[in-house]
């Protein structure tokens, strides 16, 4: 492992360090397999968002995390520097591709690495079906004339963060991610763009949901996808909330928005306004599986596509 830089977050110097890897792309299973994806591609380990409730270091071992990764989840990132020569090598027309469930590949550190455009290159030259980018960053729109090429060569969808309407609560859960305006303008331009874009309202912080709804149409012509905080009520195996999150609703007095009655209760306020505009919404699975299927600007989106 090679230290490559560091990022300055809210005062904390965190490092960036680049490794290589045996292989880029791995088969799915669980969740990611049932929605519909054949294999997910991880550009880095550890991301420096360092979300409360990321459900990524409550894995563990999993997906190549090393317990140095999950133990400081967000203090520190590794990139797999030789991606895009192992992508070359490894694609192939049939994948399906959520790029990806581990990180989000335009975390902080991405601005200092540029690991995408390789990337997005290797994918422009030999392009699978289907790939999907899961983001919460404004960088995506440095890379957005190669989303564009790509667009053109593969069934390209981005699926775009939203977690709350209010930037107070945002503050709380995820200090280090963006503010909701820029995350709006983020999805506004990508619209404008012509690439196929899902506002995902995951994982649904307090929130007013009927605002909530409102920005993610307000801002996209796809279908809405939505899935609330994971709790260890309906799941008692796997991925769930970090702790870190669990200990800001006791203090804040969200507990409810961890329940899965209360839960429930939002997602139907939700749905209701999103289909009452005739655009598609999905939760969880069925939410995702959105993002593999054919045809999405005629089956999935508004009549303003
Ligand atoms: S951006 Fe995604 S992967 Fe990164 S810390 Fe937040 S929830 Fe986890």
């Amino acid at each position: 492992m090679t230290r490559h830089g560091q990022v300055e977050l809210h005062g904390l110097v965190l490092p960036i360090h680049g490794m290589e890897v045996r292989t880029i792309l791995s088969p799915t299973s669980g969740f990611i397999a049932r929605a519909g994806f054949t294999h997910s591609l991880n550009p880095a380990r550890n991301c420096l968002y360092g979300c409360t409730y990321c459900y990524v270091p409550t894995l563990k071992i999993y997906g190549g995390l090393r317990p140095d990764d999950w133990r400081r989840w967000g203090q520190h990132t590794t990139f797999k520097s030789n991606a895009p020569a192992l992508l070359r090598r490894q694609l192939r027309p049939a994948q399906v591709i959520y790029c990806s469930p581990l990180v989000d590949p335009y975390q902080p550190a991405e601005r200092f690495e540029r690991s995408m455009p390789p990337i997005l290159e290797a994918l422009c030259d030999r392009p699978p079906a289907v790939f999907v980018l899961q983001t919460r960053g404004s960088l995506i729109l440095r890379d957005i004339e190669l989303l564009g090429m790509l667009a053109k060569l593969t069934r390209l969808r981005v699926s775009f963060s939203l977690t709350t309407d209010d930037d107070r609560v945002r503050r709380l859960y995820e200090p280090r991610c963006e503010a909701i305006e820029s995350r709006i303008r983020t999805l506004q331009a990508l619209t404008d763009a012509g690439i196929a874009v899902h506002c995902t309202l995951a994982p649904i912080l307090p929130c007013d949901p009927a605002r909530l709804a409102d920005l993610a149409l307000g801002a996209t012509t796809c279908g809405v996808i939505a899935d609330p905080l994971h709790s260890r009520d309906g799941k008692p195996r796997g991925a769930t909330t970090r702790p870190e999150a669990m200990r800001i609703s006791a203090a804040m007095g969200f507990e409810r928005w961890h329940q899965l009655e209360f839960q429930a209760k939002i997602v139907e306020e939700i749905r209701s306004r999103v289909e009452s505009e005739n655009r598609c919404f999905g939760v969880g699975e069925d939410g995702f599986r959105m993002l593999t299927i054919e045809h999405p600007e005629r089956t999935l989106c508004s009549s303003r596509a």
